[in-house]
């Protein structure tokens, strides 16, 4: 049995559902097709409970009838039947019946979180009425059924396996299925989310809990490219990767694969290979355990970057001093990402900004506290990459005209990230690619 995943662009347009029908169909191996909400969905869900949170009700309204015009046009080209409009719209009604109610009703944490999964339900129900229209046998199997998170907000993944396979049992003749990515069940048994991006998470989920043979992530770039095709002119997929390469890339910046979507892959060694739904015969990137090849890979991006630096020429090299300092960062639950000491002081970052107040207010007992923002990390990614040779000089030699604030080196044999200022992030993602990959 294989996962296949497709994103938002994938299914956001009705002749993109049609193709992914056509694709889904054409694998002879049993297929859990996970799908994300059409593309700008869950944008405007986010909108919409905004709105409510701030009590103007009338904008919350006005985006919800505009986001139901566009189901309404959308159904319209996706299923030719009269049979299948009216199931459609059906679904339509009964889903946008359920926002307008919810604009009545006083705002709470968790009804935003129903709101937010109303992309995702109706994506998957919308493809599976196509389906039927075209007589292609599938079940759809409601993700609030199988797939929970704890207290933590951490997937339960035992109990996803055994739920998830109790209906895979239930539906043993059935070939195709078709579930929601990115919603799930909480702790306290109400609807919530795995995060923005999370559809590629539940994918991986699957994967691992019903040990398939490869989690597929459809999406519309012809896998991981060695560089930003977004910055940078030319640029190439890389072929094959493993685990580690792939998360450190995810982590800091490729923006095709949700970071936490390595670790259950990983864990359960299901390979993942990233597709192009527009071109489905190009080979991707295969991720499996073993890297393929040894030296650099890729670059990647990481925007939006805090550096905080804290000097004391008192205190620094004192035991228990890193500890103090990373536990106001734990006590705010803000993850670091570069870490660089010296005699006198230590530097790090951070991408989260929510409680950079009272973070600087508790570091401030044990030194001096500088912060600046406006960061960006690039991370040069490679299996083996610091024991590569000439790859410290070609990396340093192709950039000597950026001034660079942090060099984090070492931390993971697969991974050398600088801190630049965001203004030069542009240059130095092109002169890598020059530089280290020979490409313009
Ligand atoms: N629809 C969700 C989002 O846009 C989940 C996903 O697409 O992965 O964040
Ligand atoms: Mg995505």
């Amino acid at each position: 049995m294989k996962v296949m995943k497709f994103g938002g662009t994938s299914v956001g347009k009705p002749e993109r559902m049609h193709h992914i029908a056509g694709l889904v169909t054409k694998e002879t191996e049993p297929v859990i097709v996970v799908l994300s909400a059409l593309s700008g969905t869950t944008n405007a869900l986010v909108e919409i409970g905004d709105h409510i949170a701030k009590g103007d009700r009338n904008s919350a309204k006005q985006a919800i009838d505009k986001l139901e015009a566009h189901y309404q046009s959308f159904v319209k080209e996706l299923v030719k039947k009269e049979e299948a409009l009216i199931k459609a719209k059906a679904i339509i009604a009964e889903h946008f019946e359920f926002l307008n109610i919810i604009l009545k009703i006083s705002f709470s944490e968790a009804l935003s979180k129903d709101i937010l999964a109303q992309g995702e339900l109706l994506s998957t129900k919308l493809f599976c009425i196509y389906l039927e229209e075209q007589g292609i046998a599938h079940m759809l199997l409601p993700a609030l059924e199988f797939m929970s998170i704890d207290h933590y907000d951490e997937p339960q993944i035992g109990s996803i396996k055994v739920k998830l396979s109790q209906l895979l049992q239930q539906h043993k003749d059935k070939k195709l299925f078709v579930t929601q990515g990115y919603i799930c069940r909480n702790a306290r048994g109400e609807v919530d989310n795995l995060k923005r991006g999370g559809s590629d998470y539940s994918a991986s989920l699957i994967a691992a809990a019903i040990s398939a043979s490869v989690c597929e992530i459809w999406t519309d770039i012809d896998g991981m490219h060695n560089n930003d095709p977004r910055v940078v002119k030319k640029t190439v997929p890389v072929e094959q990767m493993s685990f580690d390469e792939a998360a450190e890339l995810a982590y800091f910046g490729a923006k095709i694969l949700h970071p936490a979507s390595i670790w259950p892959a990983q864990t359960y060694k299901i390979p993942v290979r990233l597709l192009n739904t527009m071109q489905p015969e190009a080979k991707g990137t295969l991720i499996t355990e073993e890297a393929g090849s040894v030296g650099v890979k890729a670059v990647a991006a990481k925007d939006n970057i805090i550096a905080i630096r804290i000097k004391s020429s008192r205190m620094l090299l004192a035991y228990g001093f890193l500890r103090k300092i990373f536990e106001v960062f734990e006590k705010y639950r803000t993850p670091i990402d570069m870490i660089t000491t010296s005699e006198v002081a230590v530097s790090l970052t951070i991408d989260n900004d929510a409680n950079l107040k009272e973070i600087l207010k508790e570091l401030e007992p044990f030194g001096t506290v500088e912060v600046d923002k406006n960061h960006t990390i690039i991370s040069v990614v490679g299996n083996e990459i610091a024991q590569t040779e000439d790859m410290v000089k070609k990396l340093f030699g192709s950039i000597m005209n950026i001034p660079v604030r942090m060099v984090s080196y070492g931390g993971s044999p697969h991974n050398i990230s600088l801190l630049i200022s965001a203004e030069y992030k542009t240059q130095i993602l092109q002169q890598l690619n020059k530089g280290m990959f020979g490409l313009e």
